[in-house]
């Protein structure tokens, strides 16, 4: 009865465990929810009151399907204004987040056997949207800082190849791409003529003197070449409203609307009004949620560091820590499932990200929720792996 294209699509892994997280909190136990990919603060209360106001005035109908334009006038200016790239309202549209707009974006540049250059780790959705297309996913594992080099790059390519897709900063690693290692990438991407895809939702969640580049910010040539995808759901916590948006090469972007106008339409309205709110309004949250980050991220890497059996570093952006559990299990969905069902401690295996051997554990959880994960993740590992001391 299923289509095939239909019976190929696996469930998002980190949906999965998700899901038996919150069953075993609806059983009465306490769970510590590590695999969460999202913020855990309110969305601010002035872009709330906006949405309210935006209902009361009856702004509830139809709107242009690729967005009202002046949601897409905000995003063009907060381009302009952190990332120095002018793009005009015809280059942009706004989609039910960022994951539409991913997903029309290889839509719009895949055929059926065009091959895109996957770096891994990678998040868990663009390997399915690309084989949903009919693409084909090239994955090349990054090096010890998960991130891949120009060269490795120049020798994925072939004449098949049509995208890379960047996402920096990473999820699941963590890992930013600097200025230097973007602009040796965007030659190659140049002499090559392919096009990037680059992912930045967690653009403004990075530690340190970490700095965020977009890779279309790094000449003309560069620029024609990329499609830059964010969303407000990280950046305000708004996972829930909904909200992405695209931006690029104005073709592309009007077949991206075609497609959408014939699947969702418009995003909701009163979303849009809500993430015009947060783009135009103070970003002082955004400071004090990563500050509140910042420290969460040394909380739960001290931590684990003190767990015999683990190996973590920092990571510069994001809000996950990738732990290297080779030392002690080879297969990361054992370990998460054993870890759940024991400790009731929730983590994502790196099996979902294409990299055995890890997994992943967001910190946007409470600093309480951290000590005791550690402390259960510590004990779950003396029980389960005390025999072979690592
Ligand atoms: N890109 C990455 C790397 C993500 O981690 C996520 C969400 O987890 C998305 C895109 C999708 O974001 P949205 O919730 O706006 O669809």
């Amino acid at each position: 009865m299923i289509s095939k294209k239909a019976a190929a699509i696996a469930p998002s892994a980190t949906l999965v465990v998700d899901s038996k997280a919150k069953e075993f909190t609806r059983a009465g136990f306490k769970v510590i929810n590590f695999s969460v990919g999202q913020p855990d603060f309110d969305t601010p209360s002035h872009i709330c009151q906006v949405a309210k106001k935006a209902i009361d005035a009856g702004f509830t109908k139809y709107t242009p399907s690729g967005g009202i334009p002046e949601l897409k006038q905000a995003i063009a200016d907060r381009f302009r204004k952190d990332d120095g790239l002018i793009y005009r309202p015809n280059q942009i549209i706004v989609s039910v987040g960022g994951k539409q707009a991913l997903f029309n974006l290889i839509f719009g540049l895949i055929d059926p056997g065009d091959e895109v250059i996957l770096p891994t780790p990678a998040w868990v959705s663009y390997a399915e949207q690309i084989s949903i297309c009919g693409g084909k996913p090239v994955l090349v594992p990054g090096r010890k800082d998960y991130k891949i080099s120009a060269d490795q790059l120049q020798r994925a390519i072939t004449v098949r190849t049509k995208l890379l897709i960047l996402n920096s900063p990473s999820n699941p690693t963590g890992a930013v791409y600097s200025a230097k290692e973007l602009n040796q990438i965007a030659r190659v991407i140049v002499r090559k003529k392919i096009w990037v895809l680059s992912d930045e939702v967690y653009g403004k969640i990075v530690y340190g003197n970490q700095k965020h580049t977009s890779i279309a910010s790094l000449g003309k040539e560069i620029y024609e070449r990329t499609f830059v995808v964010n969303a407000v759901s990280k950046t305000y916590a708004m996972t829930g409203w909904r909200i992405g948006w695209a931006a690029g090469d104005a073709k592309v972007i009007a077949a991206c609307d075609a497609l959408q106008s014939q699947t969702t339409s418009n995003a909701c309205s009163i979303a849009q009004k809500a993430a015009l709110a947060a783009l135009t309004g103070p970003q002082d949250f955004v400071r004090q949620m990563t500050s509140s980050f910042a420290r969460r991220r040394k909380q739960l890497v001290e931590g684990l560091k003190k767990i015999r059996g683990l190996k973590v570093d920092l990571p510069q952006g994001a809000f996950y820590v990738w732990v290297d559990i080779r030392p002690i299990e080879a297969d990361s969905g054992r370990f998460c499932t054993r870890l759940i069902e024991k400790k009731k401690v929730a983590a994502v295996p790196g099996s979902a990200f294409f990299a055995e051997g890890y997994i992943r554990l967001s910190f946007a959880v409470s600093p309480a929720d951290i000590k005791e994960g550690i402390d259960r993740i510590s004990a779950f590992i003396t029980e389960e792996y005390g025999r072979n001391k690592p």
